[in-house]
């Protein structure tokens, strides 16, 4: 862009911010003189308040120096966007904001901005944002089209395998070279989603799915399609509470939260889909000996990976260039996938715009060098109505026989929809007697143990 052009844009941007302070600056002053300087005093300072947060985490976001990290510092800001605070004027606060920045960063967080969670939160200024983006992204259609992009998809060579019953935690165990399984996690979401289920019928291939039981009920019948395109659904939690095995050894978190996260996200996937893998991962991969144990003695795998595609690092906020933001990611992808001797399963993310917009590189990639896209699947799998679900019948029997609703198997919510704090929570259900065949029903708090256990 030419620099004249780009100062006018900058002064543009510059103008339309300090209009918008200045129409805060004198509405404060007309208030003033009008008598309700409480009621705007209250609102400046939480304007100012929720706008400094905000910001605070978006950069905490930027410095993220791993994928945990980032993580971490993203579902705080979902949780930020939506419970703001608990002024009256929390919520339009923060729309207030978002009303301020550019498409871009609009864009950024157009998933949570589009999700239930925020639904009484951005009550005034959902319907207004999100036609901003739909705008922003139309316009844009010039540069790029990303249905083109999947209809060049080229087919790669696909085999759907029983998993290995003698392997309990799966990373790249069991792959034989060029030989990649594809893992989608923390959807479903409308948008992205459907691009990477598009994307995968057009390679002909199929991946794996771990759902949180938090999106899968927001956006059940995307959930529904996952299952019916012959694609793999598992769980992922209910609320994607991180770094459960650290909280978990440091008495953080206590046993029955686990529990009431592995147990309910698993019902409520269930409950979306009408159907459930016996596939289980882990929030952030971290766990501990006893929790694995108990993943596996209800019959589940408990999944790890082996090449992250760090796709979650190349948010367009940061990074505007559309073609340049896949291409990092695709490059990223091929370091790793080196890295991990050229096989394994893949990490990838389906509530990130940017994964769906790589996805047809990355298949490209695939297809033209020879790999194959390998689908673990349980045995015994039927997507019909005579399909069991062990831990799910049992758990439907617990709960029928003593009259209790299936939101009491996960963690508790405040009255703002927040999960209640995991440290000494104690969960309604007794999953102990719930699922009798749990050896370990005890955990003894060992501030020695490793923070997670990757294994
Ligand atoms: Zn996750």
């Amino acid at each position: 862009m030419a620099l004249a052009k780009k100062l006018t844009r900058g002064a543009l941007m510059i103008t339309k911010k300090v209009l918008a302070s200045l129409y805060v600056v004198t509405s404060v002053c007309a208030s003033l003189a009008w008598g309700e300087n409480d009621a705007t005093a209250n609102y400046v300072a939480e304007y100012k308040r929720v706008s400094g947060a905000y910001s605070d985490i978006m950069k905490s976001i930027e410095n993220a120096k791993n994928g945990d990290e980032w993580d971490e510092k993203f579902h705080k800001l979902q949780g930020f966007m939506s419970n703001p605070g608990l002024d009256r004027n929390s919520g339009v606060a923060l729309c207030a904001h978002l009303k301020s920045l550019d498409h871009h960063q609009l864009e950024y967080v157009e998933n949570i901005i589009d999700s239930e969670i925020t639904a009484i939160s951005l009550k005034s200024c959902r319907a207004e944002l999100l036609t901003r983006i739909s705008y922003a992204s139309r316009f844009r259609k010039a540069s790029f089209d990303l249905d083109s992009d999947i209809a060049r998809i080229r087919p790669i060579a696909f085999e759907e395998r029983v998993v290995d019953e003698k392997l309990n935690v799966l990373s790249n165990q069991g792959f034989k070279d060029k030989e990649v399984m594809l893992t989608f996690d923390d959807g479903p979401t409308k948008n992205v989603t459907t691009n990477i289920l598009n994307a995968l019928k057009k390679a002909g291939v199929k991946g794996a799915f771990f759902s949180t039981g938090r999106m899968a009920l927001a956006n059940s019948e995307m959930a529904k399609r996952i299952v019916a395109e012959g694609h793999i659904l598992g769980s992922h939690s209910y609320f994607h509470t991180l770094m459960m095995g650290r909280q978990v050894n440091r008495g953080k978190m206590s046993y029955d939260y686990f529990m009431s996260e592995f147990v309910g996200g698993h019902m409520a996937v269930y409950s979306a889909a009408k159907f459930i893998d016996p596939f289980f991962r882990f929030p952030n991969g971290c766990s501990n000996q006893n929790m694995a144990r108990n993943v596996a003695e209800l019959g589940l795998k408990n999944f790890r990976w082996s090449v992250d595609s760090f796709d979650w690092q190349f948010q367009v906020s940061k990074n505007p260039d559309y073609e340049k933001r896949r291409q990092d990611i695709l490059k990223s992808f091929v370091t790793q996938l080196r890295a991990s001797n050229n096989k394994g399963i893949v990490l990838m993310h389906d509530i990130f715009k940017q994964s769906g917009e790589a996805l047809p590189l990355i298949l490209n990639y695939l297809s033209d060098n020879g790999f194959k896209v390998v689908l673990l699947k349980p045995a015994h799998r039927q997507v019909t109505p005579n399909q069991e679900f062990p831990l799910v019948t049992q758990a439907y029997d617990y709960i029928n026989s003593r009259g209790m609703k299936l939101s009491q198997v996960r963690p508790a919510t405040n009255a703002d929809g927040d999960p209640v704090s995991p440290e000494g929570y104690k969960s309604p259900v007794d999953f102990f007697h719930m699922f009798p065949q749990l050896t370990y029903q005890q955990h003894a708090i060992n501030p020695a143990a490793a923070d997670c256990e990757y294994r």
